[in-house]
């Protein structure tokens, strides 16, 4: 199993429009995040999580020719805005594509992307997606796909587990029951906003303790805001304990 980071930036992307920080203005490409969305190859099959507002931009940087599913966290902006990019892979792969979601996510899609859910059958213009909502784990070309529930603010929103690595982007808390689910794995990606705390993402504090409780041989830390310039930060985190950057692979069993 291969993992790439698509995106590793929060909602409005790294550098910041019209932002003039240290961050903004580094030429390190560790500082440059698109919007967050990662890519898992299982079996020669590649499901995307989540499909971002930059997602045109990621296929065409990381050479994305296929796409076989797509996970979603939740349905905000940064996470569902690059749905329509899908067109193109149903022309090349003849076929439509399976998206799973929980409830709350699948009928905000079918609200936003009212246009695709209502198109005719034989309409050429429009993604072809399935929709298919998840109540519990469930298969995937012969994966366990285990959806792991957080919070994001109030509303409870998916991470998830593959094997030995699990995937949390938006979240400010994990209960318990979550926690459990998390136990064992090898590679764990959370995502942490900014040092300060924020109501809807975990502060970088914040993450550091929920990752010290899931105890990971691996975390990484992704959908962050240019309060992070990598080098920096890098130096002052716990052994195990990394920034993603958009293009690190990772490798899991
Ligand atoms: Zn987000
Ligand atoms: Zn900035
Ligand atoms: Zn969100």
């Amino acid at each position: 199993m291969k993992l790439t980071f698509l995106g590793t930036g929060t909602s409005v992307g790294v550098p910041v429009i019209g932002c003039k920080c240290e961050v903004c203005r580094s030429s390190d490409q560790r500082n440059h995040r698109l919007r967050p969305s990662v890519l898992l190859e299982l079996n020669g099959n590649n499901i995307l999580i989540d499909s971002s507002t930059d997602f045109r931009q990621q296929a065409l940087r990381y050479g994305i020719n296929r796409i076989d599913a797509i996970l979603l966290t939740h349905a905000h902006a940064d996470h569902i805005f690059g749905l329509d990019e899908m067109r193109i892979y149903n022309y090349l792969q003849k076929g439509a594509i399976p998206c799973y979601g929980n409830r709350p996510t699948i009928d905000s899609l079918r609200e936003i992307f009212k246009y695709i859910f209502t198109a005719s059958p034989d309409s050429k213009g429009v993604p072809k997606i399935i929709t298919h909502i998840i109540e519990e784990k469930f298969s995937l070309f012969g994966h366990e796909i285990c959806p792991i529930e957080v919070y994001h603010g109030k509303s409870k929103i998916l991470g998830y587990r593959v094997g030995s690595l699990a995937y949390i982007t938006d979240c400010s808390r994990i209960e318990e029951d979550s926690l459990r689910l998390l136990q064992g794995l090898h590679i764990f990606i959370l995502g942490t906003l900014r040092y300060k705390p924020h109501p809807t993402h975990l502060s970088l504090s914040q993450a550091l303790e929920v990752a010290a409780r899931v105890h990971s041989q691996k975390t990484y830390l992704t959908h962050m805001s240019h309060d992070f310039e990598y080098t920096k930060v890098s130096q002052e985190l716990p052994p195990g304990i990394h920034l993603a950057y958009d293009g690190l692979e990772l490798v899991s069993d």
